[in-house]
């Protein structure tokens, strides 16, 4: 029987990072790598603050996943959505099929807080979590319009900032009395929402 490989789940920073440290250590015991996306692997806090600068997906992207594949010795498998794991059977199942494992790494990330949105707008709120997302925020945006953001935390901030830069009216919505209210104290707070509200953020 050949050996089952160690299958890594997700090929973004914690993915890559893993398997580039195996590597290391370790140029042959066989991996696969299983990923809902392209795999390509790009800087994500880059996407809130790339409008701006005008910077397409592919000038973000750090190298194309199937040579990074090849350098690292491994088998990627793209465009596969893991669906569940049988942990006696030491299989991954996916909507491509079933994968066995000798280890199995899950790095497939997070999901956004959905927040639960009436009204008939509420199911074209973007969240922007991935290279997918900013390539529909980049195709969605259109000059000149009114851009409303929920969250005045770091991410909301800088992607309130990157699109006012970028000539967007921007609206940042909150519950709390300012932004980066749990980060920041009150008085650098009330400093960042001066500088926004400068800048023309309501
Ligand atoms: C806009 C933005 C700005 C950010 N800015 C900063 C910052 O300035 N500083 C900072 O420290 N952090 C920042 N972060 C957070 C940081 O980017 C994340 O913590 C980091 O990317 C997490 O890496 P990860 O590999 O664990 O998960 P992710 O990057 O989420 O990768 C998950 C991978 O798993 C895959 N996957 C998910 N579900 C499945 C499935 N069912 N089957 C198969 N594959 C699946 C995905 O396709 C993806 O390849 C930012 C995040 C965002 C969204």
């Amino acid at each position: 029987m050949p050996q089952a490989p160690v299958v890594v789940h997700g090929s973004d920073l914690a993915g890559w990072t893993v398997v580039k440290e195996l590597r290391k250590h370790d140029s042959s015991t066989p991996v696969l790598q299983v990923t809902a996306g392209t795999g390509d692997p790009y800087p994500k806090p880059a996407l809130s603050t790339a409008y701006a600068q005008n910077k397409t997906p592919d000038q973000l992207r750090n190298a194309l996943a199937a040579e990074l594949a090849a350098t690292l010795n491994l088998q990627l498998q793209t465009h596969t959505r893991a669906l569940s794991v049988d942990l006696s059977r030491q299989e991954l199942h996916t909507d491509q099929g079933l994968f066995a494992y000798s280890r199995l790494v899950l790095t497939h990330g997070t999901d956004p807080i959905g927040i639960p949105l009436h009204g008939d707008a509420a199911a074209t709120v973007l969240s922007v979590n991935q290279m997918a997302d900013y390539i529909l925020l980049r195709e969605q945006l259109q000059p000149g319009m009114r851009v409303l953001i929920m969250g005045a935390g770091l991410i909301g901030c800088e992607f309130t900032n990157d699109l006012i830069l970028a000539g967007f009216k921007v609206q940042l919505v909150d519950p709390a009395p300012r932004p980066l209210a749990a980060l920041l104290p009150e008085q650098a707070g009330l400093q960042l929402q001066e500088a926004l509200t400068t800048l023309g953020v309501a």
